[in-house]
This record gives C-alpha cells, sequence and structure tokens, in this order.
C-alpha cells in the first residue's frame, strides 16, 4: 500500500518516534465486536452466566465492575430470549466471544466464522455489528429515559440504536443525517432493532435551527477524515490530504458551534470523531469554549478505557483551554486495540 508523501511527513511530525508504530497499527487486522441488544434480549449478562461461553482468563480480569454499572429493560417486545442464549448460539457456530474491557453490553467476535452481519440473530435485531471505540459516545452521553437527544449526524445508525437502547425505547431521539442513501442503512438498522422511539429527520446539520426544539442531550458524531479507523479501510489512506483535514475541520468548527447552541442550558453534548488529527478533535472543541464562555467540559469516566494525552500544540496552532480540553478523551488504536477515537463531553451552563 502506497503512503503518500504528505501523510508521512503530516503523521512523523504529530507522532515523531510512534509514527511506525502508527502505521503497524493502521494495518492491523481490525477485531470484529458486536453489540448485545437488549431492547430484543433480556440482559442477563453477569460472571455467572457468561463463564460457559467466555474463556476464563478474558472474563475474570473484567467482569464484574462493569456488570453492575447497567441493568437494561427490554422494551416494549417480550421475546422470551436471553442475552446469555443468543451468546451461547454465537459460540455454537464457532466465534470465539471475549469481553471487551470498558461495556457491559460489547463483545469482541474472533475464530472460524467472522461474518457478523450474516446471522438469523442479526436479521432478528439481537445484536448490532459495532466496532468497540464507537460504542464510547453513547456511553459518554449518558442517555436517560425522559431525555430528547439529537442525534446530528446518525447514519447508518451504530450510536443512535446504542442511545435508544439506554433509553429503554422511551424518550425522544431525533436522528438525523444529509446523505439519503446512509439514511436508508439508518431506517433499516432502526427497524430491525426494534427502535420506536426515533424519528429521522434529513437536513443539513447546519440548519438544524429550524427543528425549533431544545435538546437535553445531543450527539455530534462529525463527518471525518476517519485516520483512526484506516484499519477498517485502507480507503482513507487515499482520500487523505491536508486540504481535506482543513475542510472537514472547518465544517466541524460550524456544526459544534450549532449543535451547542441547540442545546437546552444545563444541556450535554457529546462531540467525536474516529479520526486521530488535532485538527478535527482538541481543535475543535477549543474552538467551541472559546466561542462560547458557556461551553464546559466535563470528565468522562469509564471503567477499564485506556486513554492518551491529548495533542496541544501542532504546527502553528496551540490548544488555549489546556486544563478543559486536558479533561477530553484521546484514544490511538494501541490503547485498547480498537480505532482511534476522540471524544469530548461538553456541558452548557
Ligand atoms: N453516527 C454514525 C454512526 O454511529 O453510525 C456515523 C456518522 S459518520 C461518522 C458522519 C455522518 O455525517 C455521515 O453519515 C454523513 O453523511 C454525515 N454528514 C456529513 N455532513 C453533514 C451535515 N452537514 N449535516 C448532517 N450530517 C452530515
Amino acid at each position: 500500500m502506497e503512503i503518500k508523501e504528505s501523510f508521512e511527513e503530516h503523521f512523523k511530525r504529530l507522532l515523531d518516534k510512534d509514527y511506525d508504530k502508527f502505521l503497524e497499527w493502521s494495518f492491523r487486522l481490525l477485531k470484529k465486536a458486536i453489540r448485545i441488544n437488549t431492547i430484543k434480549l433480556i440482559d442477563d449478562i453477569n460472571y455467572d452466566n457468561l463463564k460457559c461461553i467466555i474463556k476464563e482468563e478474558n472474563l475474570r480480569y473484567i467482569s464484574k465492575e462493569i456488570d453492575n454499572i447497567y441493568n437494561l429493560r427490554q422494551n416494549p417486545f417480550k421475546i422470551n430470549i436471553s442475552a446469555k442464549e443468543v451468546l451461547s448460539r454465537l459460540k455454537d457456530y464457532g466465534w470465539e466471544i471475549k469481553r471487551i474491557p470498558f461495556y457491559k453490553y460489547g463483545f469482541w467476535i474472533d475464530g472460524y466464522r467472522r461474518d457478523i452481519g450474516n446471522t438469523v440473530e442479526f436479521q432478528l435485531g439481537y445484536y448490532y455489528p459495532q466496532e468497540a471505540a464507537s460504542m464510547i459516545p453513547p456511553i459518554a452521553l449518558d442517555p436517560k429515559k425522559d431525555d430528547v437527544i439529537l442525534d446530528l449526524a446518525a447514519a447508518p445508525g451504530s450510536k443512535t440504536t446504542q442511545i435508544a437502547m439506554h433509553m429503554e425505547n422511551e424518550g425522544l431521539i431525533i436522528a438525523n443525517d444529509v446523505d439519503i442513501n446512509r439514511i436508508r442503512a439508518l431506517g433499516e438498522n432502526l427497524q430491525k432493532q426494534g427502535i420506536i422511539n426515533t424519528i429521522v429527520t434529513m437536513m443539513d446539520g447546519l440548519k438544524i435551527d429550524r427543528l425549533n426544539i431544545k435538546f437535553d442531550k445531543i450527539l455530534l458524531d462529525a463527518p471525518c477524515s476517519g485516520t483512526g479507523a484506516i484499519r477498517k479501510s485502507y480507503k482513507t489512506l487515499k482520500i487523505w490530504s491536508n486540504d481535506a483535514i482543513n475542510r472537514l475541520s472547518y465544517l466541524q468548527k460550524k456544526l459544534i458551534i450549532k449543535a451547542f447552541d441547540n442545546l437546552k442550558e444545563g444541556g450535554t453534548l457529546v462531540y467525536s470523531t474516529c479520526s486521530v488529527e488535532p485538527l478535527e478533535n482538541e481543535f475543535i472543541v477549543d474552538y467551541l469554549l472559546s466561542k462560547r464562555e458557556n461551553a464546559k467540559i466535563e470528565k468522562i469516566n469509564i471503567p477499564n478505557l485506556n486513554k492518551s494525552e491529548i495533542i496541544e500544540e501542532y504546527g502553528k496552532y496551540k490548544i488555549e483551554n489546556l486544563e478543559d480540553i486536558r479533561n477530553t478523551v484521546r484514544i490511538w488504536p494501541w490503547d485498547n486495540d480498537t480505532e482511534g477515537f476522540y471524544i469530548a463531553k461538553i456541558k452548557k451552563i
């Protein structure tokens, strides 16, 4: 695979001695992951129930701490099938199932059969194939049953369906995207997962004022370069350019301001990308903090999640609100063996 000179120059400047490590991880196979859908399944995930499905050494070091964080209710489906039953069926396919350390409902799939989108259990909406790091922004958003939530760039719906599951299918989600083809996939996924608390809209996120709603919570999982996800799609390497990063950065700044301005007072905005570019991450959130005095960063505390230092300067740019930005989460692929991700939680005071 050819690496562009400008890419190499940029990432060497950003990563210095870790550049080779970044390349090596960017070409490592990405582990497949699924999220159990508690809208359809009874949540019986705990150490004892998983003992017969997951190898002891994987189970022992993580399970109990995260099992008690959530206990989500099936709603409104009363299908008499549990997470344990479905996981053991998946094991019978020859899959090796491992726990994702930082999320109760996340499991890595390994072993003989890896086509996780091609099973009856997926078609029935019992689980959702979702990259492990992509499960983090909805956890940070902390959705509650009576929230009114906007998912500003929602398609194909990995995070919308996860948010709906945490709301136990109550409250209201507006799942918006600008791309009709991706919205089709979003609609299918919502239906398959049994989601009934979500309305889909197709608008440019910059025109979201037209909804005339102030939201309790907003997720802005922004359009980005995807440089954290090269191991998922090598196409990212082909389309990467400094110009593309600058264009995306410009759009992200506009979108984050728009999202923040459509929050209720006391509301929460989660900003995330699967990019590792500081100009799409720390500098976007820093821009918001500089433009809106009532924006405050909240710490994201997720047990068993490994994080890295934020990037404080890049070229001529320096972070202005350093103490705040240090409370945002930067994840490199090697931190948790996932995609690279960035997540910031912002409160409107
Ligand atoms: N949140 C999605 C998920 O978890 O499945 C992934 C979202 S993807 C990272 C970014 C999305 O932003 C794309 O679906 C893209 O169509 C959408 N997008 C790009 N420009 C937009 C805009 N101006 N307004 C709203 N959505 C936009």
